[in-house]
């Protein structure tokens, strides 16, 4: 196995240390081995217990993997064991879930708030431009939207230097993992209900992690408010997708729980095979859709034609349940997350006070690029900002040096150029060493983690059918990587133990 012990001189810290036979400086040898071989099994059992429970991503080295299921399949890339995490800062991040799933839905509602936002970064961002330009069209029709659902995932960090919770950002498109990341807190409490006690570690404060059965419901449930016996739930997915496995999770569980059948096709398939009806009903292959999900259309690669950008604009004209609407959509762009920190912003979508204190308390220093003096001082201390355009899936956003040069350009371009970006005060998590499993291997490394909570809502017209904290996900990265995603590459799933 590639797993080294750590060199003595390596900082320690929460996890590792917890892999007790080799925790501290000094152990006799034979007890390190031990350790070792504690660990060999562990990584062993952790293995079979994907491959047997489905916590499983396609394999980057087949190149079938992407397109046909139950071909290539490798375990998810994991942490052996689950991240500490103060209970009162996961009782905070549960409790802002409802406050953000309500607030995007009132701000979906203005559409001319969403519009006068995002004007500037129109101009520069052609992405930005061509989503602006379907919600102008359905603002034009005066397209209502009675039924609304959301699958959201809020990302957090903790803040080391302030000892606060920090909101990344707030996913309403595609958020993924709910599947596998629910099987990651299984995966973990089964690790500790074998090896817990060896390790001083409790299985029962890992928190129960209902996601994909919860964002399953949320989807069963809006089919069922669309009231169409014969629908099916759309998934609409990338060409090519080797975390089809997540996805795969609550397709099973909306067949199994609730008898709704799910078809998948890509924004190509949808422009060729699709059409709306004069009384606004979408349909697929001959099939009325009541709910169309998105699990692609959230990043500019998605739309490498107009046919996909018709796609797109057809979804939206038609009476299906858009999971999201354009409108959820642009609610959760960086921009939009930069507006609502702004001062007397949340007082115009919200009424309770406390609700509008708790969101506020999660922010981090967000700023437009027309504050020159921010623009001075990031360009002065790059480090403490990170730089973000109006992207989603990770690999987007800029830091350090790059920041600073990339303002400096921006700054010369004179133009609207800067509107394309926000910055973003950085947080700087607690780095921990952290025993790392991937393709088999364990790798011990020093690791930051993001949690994300995600939060399911439904309505029709004025009923609220579901409003929750809906389960949860860690990402854990290794702490030189600025970025953090998962299918990228760059970090590997995790759950949590609350301390
Ligand atoms: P995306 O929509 O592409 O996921 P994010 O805003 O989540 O964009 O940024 C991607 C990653 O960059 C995050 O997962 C996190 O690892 C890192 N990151 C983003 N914002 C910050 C920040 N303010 N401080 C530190 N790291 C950040
Ligand atoms: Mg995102
Ligand atoms: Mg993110």
């Amino acid at each position: 196995s590639s797993f080294a012990p750590p060199a003595p001189r390596r900082r320690r810290a929460a996890r590792a240390a917890a892999m007790s036979a080799e925790a501290a400086p000094g152990v006799a040898p034979a007890e390190e081995a031990r350790g070792a071989a504690v660990l060999a099994e562990m990584v062993e059992e952790a293995a079979v217990w994907c491959a047997v429970h489905g916590l499983v991503v396609g394999d980057r080295a087949d190149p079938r993997s992407g397109t046909v299921p139950g071909v290539g399949l490798v375990h998810a890339p994991f942490s052996l064991l689950p991240a500490r995490f103060p209970s009162s800062f996961w009782k905070q991040a549960c409790e802002l879930a409802p406050i953000f799933n309500e607030l995007v839905d009132r701000v979906s509602l203005d559409g001319e708030f969403l519009q006068a936002a995002l004007s500037r970064t129109k101009q520069v961002d052609e992405f930005t431009a061509r989503l602006l330009e379907i919600h102008e069209k359905m603002m034009a029709i005066n397209k209502k939207e009675d039924i609304r659902l959301g699958l959201h995932r809020s990302d957090y960090m903790l803040d080391s230097e302030t000892n606060s919770l920090l909101q990344i950002e707030l996913n309403t498109i595609s958020s993924s993992f709910p599947g596998l990341g629910s099987l990651v807190s299984e995966l973990h409490r089964t690790l500790l209900n074998h090896y817990g006690k060896v390790l001083g570690l409790d299985s029962k404060r890992i928190p129960r992690n209902w996601a994909a059965t919860q964002f399953a419901e949320a989807l069963g449930k809006a089919w069922t408010e669309y009231n169409n016996d014969s629908a099916v739930v759309l998934m609409v997915v990338q060409p090519e997708e080797r975390n089809m496995y997540d996805q795969y999770w609550l397709v099973n569980h909306l067949k199994e729980s609730y008898g709704v059948t799910t078809i998948r096709k890509t924004l190509a398939q949808v422009e060729a095979e699709g059409q709306v009806l004069t009384d606004g009903t979408l349909v697929i292959d001959g099939r009325a859709v009541a709910v169309v999900y998105f699990r692609a259309g959230y990043a500019p690669t998605d739309y490498p034609s107009e046919a996909e950008w018709r796609a797109r604009l057809l979804m939206e004209q038609s009476s299906a349940i858009k999971c999201p609407s354009i409108s959820y959509h642009l609610v959760g762009t960086k921009k939009i997350q930069q507006e609502l920190a702004k001062p007397n912003v949340l007082e115009r979508f919200l009424d309770n006070k406390e609700d509008i204190a708790k969101l506020r308390k999660s922010f981090a220093g967000l700023w437009s690029l027309d504050n020159e003096e921010i623009v001075k001082s990031a360009i002065e201390k790059p480090d403490l900002f990170v730089l973000k355009p109006q992207r989603e899936g990770g690999g987007n956003n800029i830091y350090g040096h790059d920041l600073r040069d990339m303002l400096i350009k921006l700054q010369k371009e004179q133009g609207e150029s800067l509107a394309a970006y926000i910055l973003m005060q950085r947080i700087f998590p607690k780095a921990s060493l952290t025993p790392l499993v991937r393709g088999g291997d364990c790798f011990e490394d020093l690791t930051i983690s993001e949690l994300g909570i995600y939060g399911a809502y439904l309505r029709n017209k004025d009923k609220v059918i579901l409003n929750n904290q809906s389960g949860y996900l860690m990402r854990t990265k290794v702490s030189s990587s600025n970025e953090g995603g998962v299918a990228a590459g760059f970090a590997v799933l995790d759950s949590i133990l609350l301390t």
